[in-house]
């Protein structure tokens, strides 16, 4: 288990160093702004719909690790997915971090995501694994007003 803890934890730190799609979308359809005044992570991800699918995310702000590469992988694997397929995967990203695994099924489909489950362990980190999902929530929901995780 440590060794599978520790790679976890290498996904984390490489897309906080590296953090992929983190730019203003120039194009955007869509944008919201998210915050988590627990930790102070802000951020605004961007999405560019083409009808029913995401044909691209990216994001720009600054927060903690977790959350940075949170939004690192989110955007990078709900890229070419449908609003059905995003909506799945942020109810298994949900189960995910909140301890309650949706199914077996749904950890296959979570990935690389899935190295987030040690965040279930850590309840303060909860909201900031998940600042950027209910973010983009928000923007597919076609809201427009900042959200905050309190
Ligand atoms: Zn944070």
């Amino acid at each position: 288990m440590s060794a599978l803890r520790d790679l976890y934890q290498q996904v984390i730190l490489d897309h906080n160093r590296n953090p992929k799609n983190f730019r203003v979308m120039q194009d955007a359809t869509r944008s919201i702004e998210g915050y988590n005044p627990l930790c102070g992570d802000h951020y605004t991800v961007y999405v560019r719909m083409e009808g029913d699918v995401i044909a691209d995310v990216s994001f720009t702000g600054a927060g903690c690790a977790i959350s940075k590469a949170s939004a690192s992988v989110m955007s990078s694997v709900l890229k070419g997915k449908t609003l059905a397929e995003a909506e799945g995967m942020f109810q298994d990203f949900h189960g995910l971090v909140t301890g309650v695994p949706s199914s077996e099924d749904g950890m296959e489909r979570l990935g690389k995501l899935a190295a987030f489950a040690g965040v279930s362990e850590f309840p303060a980190r909860v909201k900031c694994a998940s600042l950027p999902w209910h973010t983009l929530h928000a923007v597919l929901d076609g809201k427009s007003r900042p959200i905050t995780t309190e």
